[in-house]
């Protein structure tokens, strides 16, 4: 599989950890996908006025075939399974799946926004992706990750809440 790319896995409903491990294998048995990486699981406090749990953070990097856009259906695919198999189809969603960065892509459309816009901004991203991925180049920034995380404030909170050994 040609394209690297890295996905950001989120969830503060139901089990949050279980639904972030079952995120990622599902990302893995999807053929034209195959993770490379992986981050720890970390949690972190919400951002923002809405009074809700914390969430459950972690990222991949993975390889695939599938075009960004087709990356995007993908994901979209395994947020909803999860969902259904929950019986959350119209509440809130237990998963949250982004592509955080793909290849050096900069792309604008209706549907994708590639880097990731917000990722920068995010400890909770920055930080597992720092495991494996503290020397990649932002595209547009022209900083590493590390670099990045480092110019981030300590709060909101992140916390590493698991070892993958
Ligand atoms: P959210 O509810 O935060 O997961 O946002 C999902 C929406 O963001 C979808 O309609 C996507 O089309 C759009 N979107 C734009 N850029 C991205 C990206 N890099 N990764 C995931 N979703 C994206």
């Amino acid at each position: 599989m040609k394209y690297k790319a890295f996905v950001g896995i989120g969830s503060n409903l139901g089990v949050p950890t279980e639904n972030c491990e079952e995120a990622i294998c599902l990302l893995n048995t999807s053929p034209k996908i195959e993770i490379v990486d992986r981050s720890n699981l970390y949690e972190s406090e919400p951002v923002g006025k809405i009074p809700q749990n914390w969430f459950v953070n972690t990222t991949v990097a993975i390889k695939t075939s599938l075009d960004p856009e087709s990356l995007l259906e993908e994901l979209f695919k395994i947020e909803n399974s999860l969902g259904r198999k929950r019986k959350e189809k119209w509440g809130p969603r237990i998963i949250d799946l982004d592509i955080l960065v793909y290849e050096n892509y900069v792309i604008n459309s209706a549907t994708l926004t590639l880097p990731h816009p917000e990722m920068t901004k995010r400890r909770f991203v920055l930080l597992p992706l720092s495991e494996f991925a503290g020397d990649y180049e932002h595209p547009i920034e022209n900083k590493t990750i590390s670099e990045l995380l480092k110019e981030l404030p300590e709060n909101p909170q992140v916390r590493k809440i698991s070892s993958t050994g």
